[in-house]
């Protein structure tokens, strides 16, 4: 199989950058956090995972560029030295040796534009306000070769897989989908598969926690035409795409807020790949393909539909009747 290389580094990466963001989680991450909305401890681990992912990269694939989300201008500030340094202590603790001008670099591996033909994409915290939470967050990392996802990896560290706490899921083009224990590097992994269901009455969908993501009046309008019933399972991250992709719910409602939000490829690029090789159906609110081929945005998508693939074109005419 292709790209077996591409995932076996990527799988590492997310590892280790996901025990790095679950101990800033455990550690860092207070009520007093939330309380006074100090948003430093997803800083913290924000900027580590994507040293320690774009490390990872370089060793492995010296060659290939990233888009990252993250970049070091602001942290290379002198009123930053304090965040810098916890920073580079918690990089060192999953790289020991690691020191300040290393880190720097590795998270502006990152910086890339996508404009070439192959780059790598990351969120090295998908669902920051889910992370805050103490709730649900992903680290998120795909390959794209001509403006296609080909490789996808994606760390949710407070999904359980029976009663481990911490999922992982991958997916490359032409091949299946697999579930991992995220903290278990000895398990082999189990191949997941999208619901089967006839009619969309019988799905269970999911959307944001966060009502400025998602316009959530919509999506219960969408639902009530469909004859859902269920309640929406309201999760942060692409932890959405991974619940579709192992049946946890049936569709994924991300319904436009406001006319002139961009999608970024970091918040999609993996998601959508292990839902299609899981067996399952991505495009935006239009039922348009989502396009991968303009850089860090989807600037040609509006919102976003994943489904288990039966039910998709109900889905999106239903959206069509609601949103006009
Ligand atoms: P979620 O956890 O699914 O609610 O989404 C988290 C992601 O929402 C973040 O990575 C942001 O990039 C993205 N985001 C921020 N503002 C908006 C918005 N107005 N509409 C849609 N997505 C947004
Ligand atoms: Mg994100």
């Amino acid at each position: 199989m292709r790209y077996q290389l591409e995932l076996s580094t990527g799988i590492k990466a997310v590892r280790a950058a996901a025990n790095v963001c679950r101990a800033v989680q455990a550690n860092l991450v207070t009520a007093d956090t939330l309380e006074k909305k100090d948003k430093s401890p997803v800083t913290v681990a924000d900027f580590a995972a994507q040293a320690i992912v774009c490390a990872h990269l370089l060793g492995a694939l010296p060659n290939d560029l990233m888009v990252g989300e993250e970049d070091s201008a602001e942290l290379r500030t002198g009123e930053e030295a304090g965040l810098r340094a916890s920073v580079v202590k918690h990089v060192a603790d999953e790289l020991a040796g690691a020191d300040e001008a290393q880190v720097l670099g590795w998270i502006d591996h990152g910086c890339h534009d996508g404009s070439e033909v192959r780059y790598w994409t990351l969120d090295p915290i998908d669902g920051t306000k889910g992370f805050l939470r103490g709730e649900q967050y992903a680290i998120a990392l795909a390959l794209i070769e001509n403006g296609e996802v080909v490789a996808g990896v994606l760390g949710c560290p407070n999904l359980k897989v029976g009663d481990h706490q911490g999922a992982l899921f991958t997916a490359t083009k032409d091949g299946g989908a697999t579930m991992y224990r995220l903290f278990d590097e000895a398990d082999q992994g189990q191949p997941i598969a999208v619901a089967q269901i006839a009619s969309a009455s019988e799905a269970r969908f999911c959307e944001s926690v966060e009502s400025g993501h998602s316009n959530q009046g919509e999506s219960a309008q969408i639902a009530a035409i469909l004859g859902i019933t269920a309640e929406p399972y309201r999760i942060d991250s692409q932890c959405k795409y991974a619940a579709v992709a192992r049946n946890d719910a049936s569709i994924y409602l991300r319904l436009p807020t406001s006319e002139t939000y961009r999608e970024k490829i970091w918040d999609h690029a993996a998601g959508k790949l292990i839902v299609e090789a899981a067996g399952g159906k991505v495009t935006d609110v239009n039922g348009n393909a989502l396009d991968f081929t303009l850089g860090r945005h989807l600037d040609n998508n509006k919102g976003i539909v994943a489904t288990c693939g039966a039910i998709h074109d109900d889905v999106i005419n239903a959206i069509r009747q609601v949103r006009g």
